[in-house]
């Protein structure tokens, strides 16, 4: 299948993907837009995979608007099951599993890939990682009569299924070579107090050490730790991070670092090509979160459509969907200067991180501090100006 036409060619279809179709579409109702994806294409808030167990949500109630729909109410040629396999810059053509595809521009919204540990044991390839629709179909598939599960990493994502999990019923292991819970985002009281609320909803914490591999045991599965011990369980989710898929722009030439580097306009390095979402780089900073998505795709689309514009990013707190205790984090930007200032109280915890000169630059709330958020917010600085 060929199609000669040039047209705003979008490659993804996950929230990055149809925000900026949608906010296109506010603003250019004519020009043609065709949207490849290798997945359905139904339109789901990804958020949801680390909190939907609990309320007993399965992969297909997930879906707020399917595919076909999407592309009806935005005026969309939808390419689904159909995978971006190369970018022919100079012929501005991308190669796909049917066929070429021209484009007049192209944006690039892939995401990222969940990082896979190098585990041994001959069940390493049977543990999961959950980062789209299928991958939730499939776990829950594994966990329906499962009674044990461990989960690798101690982060956002590892916390948050470890509380649903636990929610549902579950005994629930998690494994982290760090010290504390949410390691990268909150200070030591603040990760404490985290681990407490888990520890009382039924999670068991394994801190300081790694797992080294999985294997088949006694008709379930056993992790050995590097600390020499092993863990029976029976279903292993890892949740390590997330790498921006950056592998395609690689090979078209278009420069990357640890995403594809784009500037203030969402554009990369070669005309006409333009990334956004978790597969971006922008100004240097990687920002695999909702609101920072948001805000340049709207970026992205008014300039596509004309504008002059130039993505700011204002301050964006991320709430940790953790019921067993409320958390809501704005971590300083990479590399700020500055110290924790803590305040501990019984019921909550306020963490403040500022500059040497005493500016705020990022907060970390716990518990009965969450009521905070909206005042420091307000004060907190632009995180592009
Ligand atoms: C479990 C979980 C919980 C989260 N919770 C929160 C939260 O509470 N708050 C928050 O702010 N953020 C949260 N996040 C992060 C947030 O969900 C992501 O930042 C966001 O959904 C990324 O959207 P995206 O469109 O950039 O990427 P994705 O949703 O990953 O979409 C990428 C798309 O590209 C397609 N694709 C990739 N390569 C190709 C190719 N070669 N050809 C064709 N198609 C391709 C894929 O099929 C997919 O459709 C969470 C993430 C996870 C995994």
């Amino acid at each position: 299948m060929v199609h000669p036409t040039p047209s705003l060619v979008i490659v993804g279809s996950g929230l990055a993907a149809w925000t900026v179709v949608r906010e296109f579409r506010k603003l250019d109702k004519q020009s043609p837009v065709t949207l490849i994806t290798r997945d359905s294409g139904d339109y789901y808030s990804k958020p949801m995979l680390s909190n939907a167990l609990a309320s007993g949500k399965s992969a297909a109630q997930l879906v707020s608007t399917p595919a076909a729909a999407m592309a009806e109410q935005l005026d969309v040629r939808l390419l689904a099951q159909t995978e971006v396999a190369a970018i022919d810059a100079a012929a501005r053509a991308v190669h796909t599993s049917s066929g070429p595809v021209s484009y007049n521009r192209l944006v690039l919204a892939t995401g990222a890939d969940p990082v896979r540990l190098p585990l041994q044991g001959d069940a390493a390839g049977q543990v999961l990682s959950v980062n789209d629709l299928s991958d939730y179909a499939l776990f829950r598939e594994r966990i329906a009569g499962a009674k044990r599960v461990t989960v690798i990493g101690a982060g956002l994502i590892g916390c948050e299924f470890a509380n649903d999990l636990v929610s549902a019923g579950y005994a629930v292991d998690v494994i982290d070579p760090g010290a504390q819970a949410l390691g990268r985002l909150l200070p030591v009281v603040a990760g404490e107090r985290v681990v407490t609320a888990l520890v009382e909803a039924g999670v068991r914490f394994h801190f300081g050490t790694t797992a080294h591999a999985v294997h088949q045991q006694d008709g379930a599965l056993a992790v050995t730790l590097a600390n020499g011990h092993a863990l029976p369980t029976d279903v292993v989710l890892s949740a390590v991070g997330l790498r921006p898929r950056t592998a395609l722009a690689q090979a078209a030439g278009v420069h990357t670092a640890r995403g594809i580097v784009v500037n203030r306009q969402l554009q990369s390095s070669q005309p006409d090509i333009y990334a956004v979402g978790d597969c971006a780089e922008v100004d240097g900073q990687l920002l695999p979160f909702v609101m920072p998505l948001m805000q340049a795709a709207r970026t992205l689309a008014a300039h596509l459509a004309g504008q002059d514009v130039r993505l700011r990013y204002p301050a964006m707190p991320v709430v940790v969907k953790t019921p067993a205790i409320a958390v809501v984090v704005a971590p300083p930007s990479a590399g700020a200067a500055g110290e924790w200032l803590v305040a501990a109280e019984p019921d909550g915890v306020t963490a403040r991180f500022v500059s040497t000169d005493g500016a705020l630059l990022g907060f970390a709330l716990v518990g009965t501090a969450t009521s905070q958020k909206a005042a420091l917010q307000k004060a907190l600085p632009n995180v592009l100006e």
